[in-house]
């Protein structure tokens, strides 16, 4: 009998960006999950289907089980912390996590001096971290969107979200003052998969590893 393989994906750049991988390593979906409300998706392998799910929920469907592989933000992974392997930076929908203050804040502000601040952010565990890392006490605030908008009406005195472009911030008359982390979407997968479906999954990783290697060496 063969080893069936789920793989989870969340919607959004992730998907966008993750389906040519997948159709480069020979898995595509016979219905485009971009234009369905199906949350599972049969491929042209007969042993591999594609669920699509919210992508904070990647890590725990790959860490329980429910999925074999997936493909989830670190900074999800960060937030997540759970039991399962990181195998891949697959290098798609890059940006980095920050933590960003209002200009007129940071004109007289220097982060050498932080010793207790309130945060506002949708990473906690993360946040808490690495600001205990260097000492700072801290106050956090979970939101679970429009970060941004915390420091404007004095729900916290700074924030800590992802930027790509850095318009969101602009545009909210935020700045950058400390890097918390690069972020990109990783291969992961459940490591008991790892051991029972050794072959079909060893199989899976290296023809995602090889498209993966070969659309860099085009790049
Ligand atoms: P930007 O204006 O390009 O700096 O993008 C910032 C906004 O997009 C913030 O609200 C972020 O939470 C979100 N964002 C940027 N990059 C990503 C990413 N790779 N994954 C998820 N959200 C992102």
């Amino acid at each position: 009998m063969t080893d069936r393989l789920t793989i989870a994906l969340a919607k959004g750049r992730i998907l966008d960006e993750t389906l040519p991988l997948l159709a480069a390593a020979g898995i595509e979906p016979t219905v485009d999950p971009r234009k369905s409300r199906k949350l599972i998706f049969d491929t042209n392998q007969a042993d591999i289907q594609l669920v699509i799910i919210r992508a904070s929920d990647v890590p725990t469907f790959v860490e329980f089980g429910a999925a074999d592989l997936g493909v989830s933000g670190k900074d999800t992974l960060m937030e997540h912390d759970g039991d399962l392997f990181e195998l891949l930076d697959l290098g798609i929908a890059k940006c980095r996590l920050m933590v960003a203050e209002p200009k007129d804040l940071a004109m007289n502000d220097d982060p050498d001096s932080w010793s207790r601040l309130r945060i506002a952010t949708k990473y906690v565990s993360t946040a808490r971290r690495f600001f205990a890392a260097k000492g700072i006490q801290t106050e956090i605030i979970k939101l679970y969107g429009s970060m941004e908008l915390a420091p404007l009406v004095g729900l916290a005195d700074r924030i800590v979200d992802l930027v790509d472009t850095g318009n969101t911030l602009r545009a909210n008359n935020l700045v950058e003052v400390e890097h918390v982390a690069d972020i990109s979407s990783w291969l992961i997968a459940n490591s008991a998969a790892m051991k029972l479906k050794h072959e079909r999954m060893q199989a899976t990783i290296s023809a995602i590893r090889d498209a993966l290697e070969a659309q860099d060496a085009v790049a």
